[in-house]
């Protein structure tokens, strides 16, 4: 596993986060997850996601007509292994933000990770950084077509110039957005 020597972007003093920096996933590192129980359901112990008939539900109340008799298993789906594992498949990272917008482009962010969370429940963010003063987000993914749907959104709304970096040996994308631009 290939940990970050220098972070990608180091959080302003008094941010740190506790305990290890989240790291990059490996190439291939999904399919070393436990295959799920196709005939069951397999219920995130961690967010309740519910794996049923190949696959992911945001929770069980989404799914449609569950048999009474179905064995019910908790694991912990992809989407929280990863997280608790620190690892990411994507990240964002805007700066330049003006302070008078800060809250209006933190906002923007979120509601489109939600969007994307409704359709892919394994779609999700893992960490949130911000610094109004400094005028920068950072967010870490667990998918990186959200790191790329976030970038793009976001320059759509409020310009700026941005850079995808693409890593082979690690399946993760890392953008930056420089709004200042
Ligand atoms: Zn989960």
């Amino acid at each position: 596993m290939r940990q970050l020597s220098k972070p990608f972007y180091n959080p302003p003093e008094g941010k740190k986060m506790k305990g290890s920096l989240p790291k990059p996933a490996r190439s291939g590192r999904k399919k070393e997850f436990e295959r799920p129980d196709t005939k069951g359901i397999e219920l995130c112990s961690r967010c309740y996601a519910a794996f049923y008939r190949k696959r992911w539900n945001a929770s069980l109340d989404v799914i449609k007509e569950i048999p009474s008799n179905i064995s019910i298993r908790y694991t912990l789906c992809p989407a929280c292994r990863q997280a608790a594992d620190k690892l990411f498949e994507g990240e964002v990272v805007i700066s330049g933000i003006a302070e008078k917008l800060f809250n209006e482009v933190l906002q923007r962010i979120k509601n489109i990770a939600k969007a994307r969370t409704l359709k892919n429940p394994m779609a999700r963010i893992i960490q949130l950084e911000s610094d109004p003063k400094a005028g920068t987000i950072r967010i870490l993914l667990s998918e990186n077509q959200l790191a790329r749907i976030i970038g793009r959104k976001v320059k759509e709304a409020f310009g700026g110039k941005m850079d995808i970096a693409l890593s082979k040996e690690e399946s993760t994308i890392r953008v930056r957005l420089d709004l200042s631009k």
